[in-house]
């Protein structure tokens, strides 16, 4: 009865453990996320819903990628040869400055430019940095769905608010990978209403070789327009009449450089492609930071409140909306022009309450103390764990827990030590040592644990009790060696939590080969220290 209990207060503790954390693999969930910035049961309970205008909603961008090259069709057939169908192309869309990566992606998600959200370089991505509310919060709060497929600032940058899939094209520069992410999804029928997947490579090669006749940095992005080929046919079969936006973070100069403001550096390539929408060349310049109120816009969503520029009304179905539009490009302004009076519009949610939301996220930012938080959170589910490992084994012969010990500091720290001293090139043959080394720990592990008693309880087929305690512990001595690093690099999560991952199979390895070496023992092949053994424990079921 006793062991009953315990087992279900330990997983009870483990499920706690394991949902309330960021450790879940692809998809970012800070526990104690701020409720002062999204509002799902103000969407969930809301009466009006708004059809929204395209069935869904994809952008891709291509980080570092010109607008000529965009424009050429013998370097991008499928992108030119869509829009000559159907769709706008901006023949001035510009970034903003600095117009590095970091500043740009964050305009282009919230409508603001880098002076007012607060990402002013590509240093500056934590929660502390950011002022502005994103696209994400908008399609939220109107009950829709998004996602992002990129590398891990987008999971920095965005991770809380929206789901978020991994494309580590930063260790691989794998636009395949991007791609094969946005085609399951479609395939599959999962894509979110609002989805934004990011090709980094263009940027890798011209940094490398320049962008000027270079055969690395045209050929990524020829490549890359293959992969959209793909896309847009699946997309056609599955999600007919999808806006399909494709734009780049910023341009490049000819020895691949940009951050400045020379043309070359500030002009970038932006398409708008969709069925429903006319062929046309937009001449007025724009900026690509438009691209957040428009798809506000078109899902019927409220404007990212630091919004500075209007939606592409070129984008905009006008039946029916033009003066909620209207409003909500009002309602956009209103916190940089507070003269302006705000807007009643029949938002799902009371406008008094959204300011003080608003107000309490841009200027409280309470995360910082909800990290600390989460630092002790995490300590005491550790300690916890510990603590009841140690009441169910402390009746255990001594020998036993110094061995689990070893084993699950040693898996634990090597595994720690990996993700250290690996750079993301050479993350993936990290990972397999780490796994090769975890089976020859725990190889030796056993060869200690056979001098235990409870050696001979975990090849008893009642063992249960036993097995669940050893698993208990390990996971309890992992998780402690890896909770540094989960906490003082929270942003380095999701290199550290594979590592993490193949940690905690060290216990289940250790006890496959203990019933292999059992095996393998009531056979003949002995090994040392089988004289221990009682004389039930093998042979009876041998042949003849
Ligand atoms: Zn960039």
């Amino acid at each position: 009865m006793r062991n009953t209990a315990y087992i279900a207060l330990s997983l009870a503790i483990l499920v706690w453990l394991l949902l309330y954390n960021d450790y879940r693999y692809g998809r970012f969930t800070p526990p104690l996320d701020s409720t002062a910035i999204g509002s799902r049961e103000a969407a969930s309970t809301s009466p009006v819903r708004f059809r929204p205008q395209y069935p869904a909603v994809l952008l891709f961008i291509l980080d570092g990628a010109t607008r000529d090259a965009l424009h050429d069709p013998s370097l991008c057939p499928e992108i030119t040869s869509r829009w000559s169908r159907f769709g706008l192309r901006y023949d001035d869309a510009r970034a903003m400055l600095p117009s590095v990566s970091a500043p740009n992606y964050f305009s282009i998600l919230s409508g603001a430019p880098p002076s007012l959200h607060g990402i002013v370089n590509n240093e500056s991505r934590s929660r502390s940095d950011r002022h502005a509310p994103t696209v994400f919060q908008s399609i939220r709060d109107a009950g829709l769905d998004s996602g992002v497929v990129g590398f891990d600032w987008y999971k920095e940058l965005f991770g809380g608010v929206t789901d978020y899939t991994p494309a580590e094209c930063c260790e691989k520069d794998d636009p395949a990978e991007v791609a094969g992410a946005v085609s399951a999804m479609i395939r599959h029928a999962y894509l979110p209403f609002f989805t934004v997947a990011h090709f980094l490579s263009p940027d890798n090669a011209a940094h490398a070789t320049g962008s000027n006749k270079s055969e690395r940095y045209l050929g990524s992005i020829k490549t890359i327009d293959g992969l959209l080929g793909g896309i847009f046919r699946l997309l056609d079969r599955a999600y007919p009449g999808a806006l399909v936006i494709i734009a780049s973070d910023h341009g490049m100069n000819v020895d691949g450089n940009h951050g400045g403001l020379d043309e070359a550096s500030m002009r970038v390539p932006l398409y708008l492609l969709a069925p429903s929408l006319p062929h046309a060349n937009v001449s007025r310049t724009v900026y690509h930071a438009a691209i957040a109120p428009t798809v506000a816009a078109v899902a019927g969503a409220s404007l990212p409140a630091l919004a500075a520029v209007s939606p592409l009304v070129e984008a905009l179905d006008d039946r029916g909306t033009e003066s909620s539009i209207r409003e909500r490009i009002l309602a956009a302004f209103r916190f940089m022009h507070p003269i302006i009076p705000a807007p009643k519009f029949a938002a799902p949610e009371d406008q008094g309450r959204r300011d003080a939301r608003l107000t309490a996220a841009i200027i409280g930012r309470p995360e910082r103390v909800k990290e600390t938080l989460l630092l002790y959170q995490r300590l005491g589910f550790s300690l916890a764990l510990l603590f009841l490992a140690a009441m169910a084994m402390r009746r255990r012969p001594p020998g036993t827990i110094t061995v689990l010990l070893v084993n699950g500091i040693a898996v634990a720290s090597a595994g720690v030590a990996m993700r250290v001293v690996t750079s993301a090139h050479v993350h993936a043959a990290a990972v397999s040592l780490f796994a090769v080394g975890i089976f020859i720990a725990a190889g030796l592990c056993v060869a200690l644990l056979r001098r235990s008693p409870l050696y001979l309880h975990l090849r008893t087929p009642g063992a249960i009790f036993e097995l669940f305690s050893l698993l208990l512990l390990e996971t309890a001595i992992i998780a402690a060696c890896f909770l540094p690093l989960f906490t003082f690099a929270p942003d380095e999560n999701i290199f550290g939590v594979r590592f993490f991952a193949l940690a905690l199979w060290s216990p289940a390895i250790i006890l496959l080969v203990i019933k292999l070496a059992t095996a393998f023992e009531s056979r003949g092949f002995l090994l040392a220290g089988a004289a221990t053994m009682p004389p039930s424990g093998g042979g009876n079921d041998r042949p003849a």
